[in-house]
């Protein structure tokens, strides 16, 4: 016993930075996160996370308080006993770090004390008594092994911002209960969602072992994955994706990294591969042009008037981050921002005051009338609100932009800095030979390509020697980079670019990729165009209206939401016989605005020649265009934007050929 205290101590002091991201038996890896609050948001990243703490994120427990007020079981009380409470801390801890925001640390350590404080002698964690069912509450289910998981990735951010030993003991203590529990009452015992979402309790046992090093920790982890779905053998096997129903999609986002958590220790390369396997089925099955896909609950084929549910898209981008810095392959990264920079933008308003539970990729209005989801909950999936559809991305929605910041950069295992995800911010970071470094990112990207690192040393030295590293994006058909204005022969093929050298106060890197208009094929042959990281839709003008809830509705889903129209023509069908990409054309404003993801401030315009398809009419039908219908109208340039600044849009682009035999209508 002895023994094992004075390894527990040595641990702490050894940092795992000296040539592992891991300790041994896990893979030795090569990335490392920062401590949160170590990299900051600029530019209109910044103005994102601060939309963000003056919207739904920094006030949920007024706007929500019969969940997240103090009732909940969380904090002692008899309210809701299971994921809500503890999702909007998930979001709410790295915003209120990053934004070294007072008032929202103060809300988050409320949470983070009771549920460190709920700790049983036996290392039973949180709400412990089940109550009777209340309209609007879940009480029951209270030693459900999932909310608990998301109660993990709790403590390990708040100890990453502040190293609270408490975190580190009570973590343990959990651990040890679950290692004799697990036997008895296994992940799936008290509800399914702990079999499905197993990786994000393992993701943390792992993390924990990189600490502290103790043996137990491992042998959870194989009981853990014992109990957890295998989503390795599903993303090879592959039948999932061709089937329609045959999985919840929120659990299929959080599975995506299973096999890759998996892989540091089973060091099966397969496991590292899956995830590769279930994006390659995605493609041509169910997959969307957002890098998400159809699932309204369940998984559907990839028809573009299904939904994608937000809780999908920030458990997707959760996943990816973990895969990147896991693996260290830069292809996530592509994918990542594939979401980031299209999906996640849309699905919440410009004040984050409401979002919408699905997203379609042709939405050519959100009204409270009937849309071919599977879980309709009575018409209020689509619209903007709070508790409409279903309260979980109410409760869930604040993770995606702050971990997505969280993720920018990277340290590397030899005492260097890797940015491998690009968006305006600062990083500072002690480097090689235990200097501090602060790296400016200065860029407009997604919406430029152009990166401009400035590095300075705030200690007395004002120079080191450690590796700097940066993603090129598969997209990307060329690469320039300069340093102090120097041109550097770099290799420009997408992967990850390394340049180690001596830094010196004030030096100058500068980064250009060369995006090209790229034109995509999906569902039923149509067309979406992408540029760099950006897909385009079609700009149509927004009537925004409240829609006030009556009867059971206004019960269930608040006093109302809003609704979005439109007088803008969407009927557009591109001729493939006709088609030239240089008849196309980009034109830039000329500066991007603090917030770039609407209507007025987008930053691009895509031109592009198309034709009315005229039998193509019903705007509840945004899809129905497979009919054998040719006749269209005369040709004209319609305007593209990015697809973030969107509300309605057309993004899948039915195709047409004209036969010689067949006139179209003048
Ligand atoms: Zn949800």
């Amino acid at each position: 016993m002895k023994t094992r205290i004075l390894t527990f101590a040595a641990a702490l002091l050894i940092s795992v930075s000296a040539g592992a991201a891991h300790r041994a038996p896990l893979s030795e890896g090569k990335y490392e996160q920062l401590p949160l609050g170590s990299i900051k948001a600029e530019g209109w990243l910044l103005e994102q996370l601060k939309r963000q703490a003056s919207g739904l994120t920094g006030q949920l427990d007024e706007v929500y308080p019969e969940v997240m007020g103090p009732s909940n079981a969380w904090l002692g009380g008899d309210g809701d006993a299971w994921e809500r409470g503890p999702y909007w801390i998930d979001g709410l801890i790295p915003l209120a770090y990053i934004l070294d925001d007072e008032g929202l640390k103060a809300k988050a350590q409320k949470w983070v004390d009771a549920i460190l404080d709920s700790q049983q002698a036996d290392g039973y964690l949180g709400p412990a008594e089940d109550h009777p069912f209340i309209y609007g509450l879940q009480r029951g289910k209270s030693h459900d092994w999932w909310p608990k998981m998301v109660a993990l990735k709790i403590l390990q951010q708040y100890y990453s911002a502040t190293g609270d030993k408490r975190v580190i003991d009570c973590l343990s203590n959990y651990f040890r209960y679950q290692l004799r529990q697990l036997p008895v009452t296994p992940l799936g015992h008290w509800s399914h969602w702990g079999k499905e979402r197993g990786a994000d309790n393992l993701e943390v046992v792992y993390w924990l072992y990189d600490l502290t090093g103790e043996d137990y920790l491992l042998e959870l982890g194989e009981l853990i994955h014992s109990q957890t779905k295998d989503w390795s053998a599903l993303f090879r096997e592959g039948r999932i994706f061709y089937t329609q129903g045959s999985t919840h999609t929120v659990n299929l986002a959080q599975g995506f990294k299973a096999p890759v958590v998996w892989w540091q220790y089973s060091g099966n390369e397969q496991d590292r591969l899956a995830p590769r396997r279930a994006m390659d089925f995605l493609r041509l099955t169910a997959g969307f042009p957002t890098g998400l896909w159809a699932g309204d609950e369940q998984l559907q084929f990839g028809d573009p008037q299904r939904g994608t549910e937000l809780c999908a898209i920030v458990e997707m981008m959760f996943s990816l981050e973990e895969i990147l810095r896991l693996s260290g392959e830069a292809s996530w990264a592509d994918w990542l921002e594939r979401i980031a920079f299209n999906a996640l933008p849309t699905q919440v308003t410009d004040d984050y005051c409401a979002k919408q539970y699905y997203q379609q990729v042709n939405q050519v209005s959100v009204v409270h009338e009937v849309r071919p989801f599977s879980t309709p909950h009575y018409r209020t999936d689509q619209l903007f609100g709070t508790l409409n559809g279903y309260p979980c991305c109410l409760s869930n929605m604040h993770q995606g932009w702050p971990k997505l910041v969280q993720n920018l950069w990277y340290g590397t295992t030899d005492g260097g800095l890797a940015a491998l995800v690009y968006g305006p911010s600062t990083v500072t970071a002690t480097v090689s030979g235990g200097k501090t470094v602060r790296i400016h990112e200065s860029t407009d990207y997604p919406f430029r390509e152009s990166i401009r690192f400035l590095i300075e040393f705030p200690g007395k030295e004002k120079s080191a020697r450690f590796p700097l590293e940066f993603r090129i994006p598969a997209w990307s058909k060329g690469l320039s980079v300069s340093i102090n204005g120097k041109a550097q022969p770099l290799s420009s093929g997408a992967g990850i670019c390394r340049i180690d050298r001596r830094w010196s106060e004030s030096d100058v890197i500068d980064i250009d990729f060369s995006a090209e208009l790229e034109v995509e094929r999906w569902y039923g042959g149509s067309w979406t165009f992408v540029r760099g990281p950006l897909v385009y839709a079609l700009k149509m003008d927004e009537q925004w209206s409240w829609k006030e809830f009556e009867g059971s509705d206004r019960q269930y889903y608040g006093p109302g939401a809003w609704e979005v129209r439109s007088h803008t023509a969407w009927n557009y069908a591109l001729v493939r016989n006709e088609f030239k990409k240089e008849n196309c054309s980009l034109a830039r404003t000329e500066s991007v605005a603090a917030y770039p993801w609407n209507l007025e401030n987008a930053p691009l315009t895509l031109t592009v020649p198309a034709r009315p398809l005229l039998s193509w009419k019903e705007p509840g039908s945004v899809a129905y265009w497979t009919e054998d219908s040719y006749e269209m109208g005369e040709a004209v340039d319609i305007e593209l934007i990015p697809y973030g600044c969107t509300t309605l849009r057309i993004t899948e682009f039915p195709t047409r050929i004209i036969p010689w035999n067949l006139k179209y209508h003048q």
